[in-house]
């Protein structure tokens, strides 16, 4: 593979001699002009192993910072690996937002060993290579200093590789447009897991004309196939200049991390479009790209500052979200048995119908209460003593509380209304039909001294298990198993017959 090429051009002679020749022992190429970042096409290289180490397990990742993680290929605790530095290598370590390769190594011996990750480590990548049966003998010697390997982006390994590429290129496509068209800066972006859309975050939310605009600004560029390429120098620190800031203190982009010692300086460059200081895997055309935007921007609210968030996808990643975007309008359209474009109709049909269902069983529950809350009072009339009462009702409403509210206020009405100043104390509860351990029973006390209620609720959660509490005339609770007159219902009659 040549050094230099149209791709990758090297601007200054002194970084060619730092690319691994093939015969300084001990030398890896710093990331920054690895094998996969000369050329992203590349799928396979020879190399040969600078060192290699039993690598001690990640620390697990703390809550909050999990974003990052994402996609990252998990090493599941447990998982033997090798650390391991190559001359050169065509798996690219994680970095500058992109996620980190997966592939395989190829040893003298015909082993096939899998990278299930790459990281960087100050200049140099490093691969997880997985331990075979826990033999780390005969990985560290297979590893050993010195031995010839082939390491390979695999069917596998490519496919994600690719999909990273589109999505990364795509978004300094979008970012470059959004800035120069609009204004908008790029605070940061994200590459999700596939197959769910890429964000990035924007210094503000954006019309649907303007997301139509930038979208067809994109797809002319891609359709032109414009050339993307990668210009490299030495880095030199004092040109580096401080991450800008938005007014809240937000910072746009990120700067080159600490903790890189690879002394390269690496922009990548879509002809005419953008320049960009980044360590990721482009692709060398636009071509193919097409970008979708989701046609919504996202706003969220931050402690410091209101950012945007807008969604996109590019490449093959399109397809598997058009496949089930797709596959949900269909089932959605088998369900309600219409065409693909009725959806919305229909589904706005299925929605106002429900609302007017719901109307009608409160107009229904409203006007039974009122029958029930009537009979009750007929009841009442010339009790004499205290009236006391246990209504049971099996119900599978998904809110019962608010139907056995309704009947408490249609009983206070009633008795207002009918003059009567029987002391009373009514205990309604509710059960689903279905006699299951899982089922939520439901109980309202109301009565015409708030201290009797008080007593009775409290009964009701000392015989009952019942969990609730009231105000004034009315208590209300529920408790969770199968409803049995034989015992529920008697212990709620004792309950009764105890007050006076
Ligand atoms: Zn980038």
């Amino acid at each position: 593979m040549s050094i230099d090429s149209e791709y990758h051009r090297i601007l200054s002679p002194l970084l060619r001699g730092w690319i691994y020749g093939g015969d300084t022992v001990g030398y890896s190429t710093p990331v920054g002009i690895l094998a996969c970042q000369r050329d992203p096409l590349l799928r396979k290289l020879d190399a040969t192993v600078v060192a290699s180490a039993l690598s001690s397990p990640p620390p697990p990742s703390k809550g909050k910072n999990t974003k990052k993680a994402v996609l990252a290929p998990t090493i599941h605790p447990g998982e033997i690996c090798l650390e391991v530095c190559l001359t050169d290598t065509v798996i690219f370590p994680e970095g500058g937002g992109q996620p980190s390769d997966t592939g395989i190594i190829h040893t003298l011996d015909g082993t096939v060993w899998a990278v299930l990750q790459a990281k960087r480590h100050g200049d140099k990548a490093i691969h997880f290579v997985r331990v075979h049966d826990g033999d780390i003998d005969g990985a560290l010697l297979a590893f050993a200093p010195g031995a010839k390997v082939k390491v390979e982006l695999d069917q596998a390994g490519f496919a994600r590789r690719q999909d990273h590429m589109s999505l990364h290129t795509s978004q300094h496509l979008l970012s470059a447009l959004l800035e120069t068209r609009l204004g908008i800066k790029t605070l940061s972006w994200s590459l999700t897991s596939y197959p769910s859309s890429c964000y990035v975050e924007i210094s503000r939310g954006m019309s649907l004309q303007e997301i139509t605009m930038i979208q067809d600004e994109a797809n002319k560029l891609v359709f032109e196939g414009k050339k993307v390429h990668v210009e490299v120098e030495e880095l030199d620190t004092r040109n580096v200049k401080p991450v800008e800031k938005l007014e809240s203190g937000r910072a746009v982009g990120r700067g080159l991390p600490e903790d890189y010692t690879g002394g390269v300086h690496r922009v990548v460059v879509i002809d005419g479009v953008d320049r960009n200081p980044c360590c990721g895997t482009h692709l060398p055309s636009l071509n193919n790209l097409q970008l979708f935007i989701l046609p919504h921007t996202e706003t969220l609210s931050r402690s410091s500052t209101t950012v945007a968030r807008l969604n996109f996808l590019a490449g093959p990643r399109i397809i598997a979200h058009l496949t089930s975007t797709h596959n949900y309008l269909t089932s959605t359209a088998a369900i309600l048995s219409c065409g693909t474009p009725s959806v919305p109709e229909r589904v706005t049909q299925v929605v106002e119908d429900r609302r007017s269902a719901t109307k009608r069983i409160e107009e229904a529950e409203l006007e039974l209460a009122r029958y029930i809350a009537t009979d009750l009072v007929r009841e009442m009339q010339g009790a004499g003593s205290i009236f006391k009462k246990h209504l049971h009702r099996t119900e599978d409403s998904t809110n019962v509380l608010a139907f056995l509210t309704t009947i408490a206020s249609a009983c206070f009405e009633a008795i207002a209304e009918s003059g009567t100043e029987n002391p009373y104390l009514i205990i309604l509860s509710s059960s689903p039909s279905a006699q299951m351990v899982t089922n939520t029973n439901v109980v309202f006390i109301l009565g015409s001294d708030d201290k009797l209620v008080k007593e009775v609720g409290e009964a009701m959660k000392t015989k009952l298990g019942v969990k609730g509490g009231g105000k004034g005339l009315k208590w209300s609770g529920k408790f969770s198993g199968v409803w049995k007159n034989r015992k529920e219902g008697s212990a709620v009659e004792d309950i009764l017959k105890s007050v006076s």
